[in-house]
């Protein structure tokens, strides 16, 4: 099937928000979910007491859309958002939106708007947003009892604009996440308290923060949106554990694990000391997400520390760079997908 494309200019979008044709709603309402529909309404009314406006129950998830080489239209492992969502829901004490169900939804919502689901080669995607909130009145502090779970998306160009330049990091003075907090759930209340570390880093220069665990602030965990991979000497794909499940389970770290696994490069997954680090313990250091797959990490500085990943200072280091276009390329249908992660949509 073809459509005729939005005339947009795909090779310089950025990531930002743009209107498309339809939304997906699904509200929660005594003890059960409705039909789900998809809207053009891009809009939301609701009361004043609303219990997302005040106890901040509210979750979300993020994947894209894309076109591959032959022309179809698909995601990457919908299912994993979709379960993901799920327990960030349970640990807010928010109803589950099952998990077919928001994989159909997913379908739906891009199947609707394929003429904004940018073209192969273009860089761009389309980006899928899930969320839910609670939309039932609270005043005092507890669970709501009615929700909405939505599906927005808009076309995006890549995450960072530079390309495969490597980033600067800086070890944030704020914690991102409590021991045994929501760390590992994908809920705004974590961004909320994010904003003015972020801003902060960026106006000093830096991409973005690297967290350390906020109880002994020992161990590396992250960075505000993205989880952080090592390269040891030996080759060795490090990947840091939490002692106190406080990092965000990404999918694409998960991926990427299993993609060097199938390489047959040697991971090792446990916590990482910030000292083993500034040691000089690593050689190459990314991010990886949703968006930017891996962007590589240059240097990190702790005040007049400077931490240099010489394997990859200036673009993506080998080990990264192979773990990068071997994800892609099963992405983009280009390799094969032998564990089933591509979802054809149309
Ligand atoms: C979404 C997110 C990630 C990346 O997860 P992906 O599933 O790979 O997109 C990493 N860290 C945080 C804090 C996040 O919110």
């Amino acid at each position: 099937m073809s459509v005729e494309k939005k005339d947009l200019d795909w090779g310089n979008l950025d990531f930002s928000y743009r209107k498309t044709d339809y939304s997906y709603v699904s509200n929660y309402k005594d003890g059960a979910w409705d039909e789900g529909c998809l809207t053009a309404d891009h809009t939301i009314q609701m009361s004043e007491c609303a219990g997302i406006l005040h106890y901040c129950q509210e979750v979300f998830e993020g994947l894209k859309a894309y076109t591959t080489a032959d022309g179809s239209v698909v995601c990457f492992r919908p299912d994993m958002n979709a379960q993901r969502m799920a327990d960030s829901a349970a640990r807010l004490v928010m109803p589950q939106f099952p998990i077919e169900r928001f994989v159909d939804a997913v379908k739906q919502v891009v199947q609707a708007n394929l003429a904004w689901v940018p073209p192969h080669g273009s860089g761009a995607t389309l980006y899928i947003r899930p969320l839910m909130f609670a939309t039932g009145d609270v005043i005092g502090v507890k669970p709501a009892t009615e929700y909405q779970f939505r599906i927005l998306v808009t076309p995006v160009g890549p995450y960072f604009k530079g390309g495969d330049t490597a980033v600067k990091l800086c070890v944030s003075p704020y914690d991102r996440a409590a021991p045994h907090g929501t760390g590992n759930i994908k809920a705004g209340l974590n961004y909320a308290m994010s904003l003015k570390a972020v801003t902060e880093a960026h106006a000093n220069g830096y991409a973005e923060n690297l967290y350390l665990d906020s109880e002994s602030r020992t161990y590396v965990e992250e960075t505000g949106g993205a989880n952080v991979l090592f390269v040891a000497k030996d080759g060795t794909l490090v990947v840091p554990q939490s002692h106190t499940d406080s990092i965000l389970p990404s999918i694409t770290r998960r991926s990427l694990v299993q993609v060097a696994q199938d390489l047959g490069i040697a991971v090792d997954e446990r916590p990482v000391e910030w000292a083993e680090v500034k040691s000089g313990a690593f050689t190459e250091c990314g991010l990886c997400g949703t968006a930017a797959v891996i962007s590589p990490v240059g240097e990190i500085h702790e005040g007049e520390d400077v931490v240099v990943f010489p394997a990859g200072h200036e673009t993506s280091g080998p080990v990264m760079a192979k773990l990068r276009s071997t994800l892609t390329g099963i992405q983009s249908g280009e390799l094969e997908d032998t564990h089933g992660w591509v979802c054809k949509i149309c």
